[in-house]
């Protein structure tokens, strides 16, 4: 798992890093916002620990652009005694949860787990239809416990023709689906998107009801 620790007092920094490390985590250190956003921007961390009074702004200013950029993973304030108000923004701003400097590093990596605990939890609550399960947070389809490996295009009708369970679905409904991800017209033809999806799930798993539109079936139908 990677971590971000972003902290301008090089002391604490390492300090932090290196107990991290330990803990098994791959660690990248950022000195200022700057630094972190350009580290942001690379992608990939599960979790990051922010200081709040930074030489180029303040963490909950940026806290509050992650959050609105669709960042989701934990976020833990490192924040000093006299920034409360700024404690009190950050968690407003979406920060998952805080300690108080000088804080135990133990305390630390204890309230990252709780916090990541809550997150994968949540990260798994599964729809089960029939033989089918949904998990539409993580955009995944399982069939008999094992993942089916869809396109972008066809997890989001999968998506739709499962958010009813045994609903038609219009056709029209479905194609909107199509065009909100993107505008092609001529790889937007939902008859080529639904014919792919039942060579990977089974074709009975998706009747079609001529002239209406197309109903997803977990269950395996009667011989
Ligand atoms: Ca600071």
């Amino acid at each position: 798992m990677k971590l971000l620790i972003v902290e301008d007092q090089p002391s604490l920094l390492d300090a932090v890093s290196v107990y991290m490390t330990r803990q098994g985590f791959v660690v990248d250190q950022a000195s200022n916002l700057k630094i972190a956003q350009s580290y942001v921007n690379s992608g990939g961390y599960d979790g990051i620990f922010l200081d709040l009074g930074l030489p180029d702004g303040n963490g909950a200013d940026f806290l509050k652009q992650l959050r609105a950029g669709g960042f989701v993973a934990p976020i833990i304030l490192m924040t000093a005694r006299d920034q409360i108000s700024d404690r009190i923004k950050g968690l407003d701003a979406g920060a998952d949860d805080y300690v108080v400097k000088p804080f135990d590093l133990d305390e630390l990596h204890a309230r990252f787990h709780a916090v990541l605990r809550r997150y994968q939890s949540a990260s798994t609550s599964l729809t089960k239809l029939g033989i089918f399960e949904i998990d539409r947070s993580g955009h995944r389809l399982l069939r008999l416990g094992e993942e089916v490996g869809l396109t972008a295009k066809e997890w989001a009708l999968i998506e739709r023709l499962t958010r009813h369970p045994n609903a038609v679905v219009p056709k029209e409904s479905l194609e909107e689906t199509l065009y909100s991800i993107d505008h092609d017209v001529m790889s937007n033809t939902l008859e080529v998107h639904i014919s792919r999806i039942r060579k990977k799930i089974g074709k009975e798993h998706i009747e079609t009801h001529r002239n209406l539109g197309y109903r997803f079936i977990g269950a395996i139908p009667n011989e």
